[in-house]
């Protein structure tokens, strides 16, 4: 029902390892820029699966399309990376596919609530529900700076 609360920092060791391995795009697309400092936090659904996994970058192939996966078992355990073909097996009514890899346990990510996920579209709707109010257009001024 809900998204894996497991979160880990990628070693270095294995950023550098990522680093090396190809893409088949001019520049590889990482999750962040600042990939060392970022908390991976799981993709996969909340059941019972053998080991975590978090997109990391862009794969080594565009066709069939592949990421490259962070892959752990516990926070401060080993870490390994996968180059995974992308789920991507359904389209929802947003008309985007799944992220997480082909094969992944438990549900595709649209299909099972990411509570940080949900607070954040209800803030984006509250924006576009209420798109004229005044605050939006008006600063609090300090003098025209
Ligand atoms: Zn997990
Ligand atoms: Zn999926």
């Amino acid at each position: 029902m809900y998204r894996c609360e497991a979160r880990t920092l990628l070693d270095s060791d294995v950023q550098a390892t990522a680093e090396l391995m190809p893409t088949a795009f001019d520049s590889i697309e990482w999750v962040s820029e600042s990939v060392g400092e970022y908390l991976f936090r799981c993709e996969v659904e909340d059941v019972p699966h053998d080991h975590h996994a978090a997109f990391l970058r862009n794969g080594a192939s565009s066709e069939p399309c592949t990421d490259v996966y962070l892959c752990w078992r516990d926070e401060s355990g080993p870490q390994w990376l996968a180059d995974g073909e992308v789920c991507l097996r359904a389209e929802n009514p947003m008309a985007s596919g799944c992220t997480i890899f082909r094969g992944h346990p438990g549900r595709c990510d649209w299909e099972y609530i990411d509570p940080s996920m949900v607070a954040a579209q209800a803030e984006a709707d509250q924006s576009v529900r209420e798109p004229g109010l005044p605050h939006l257009f008006t600063s609090p001024g300090k003098g025209g700076a």
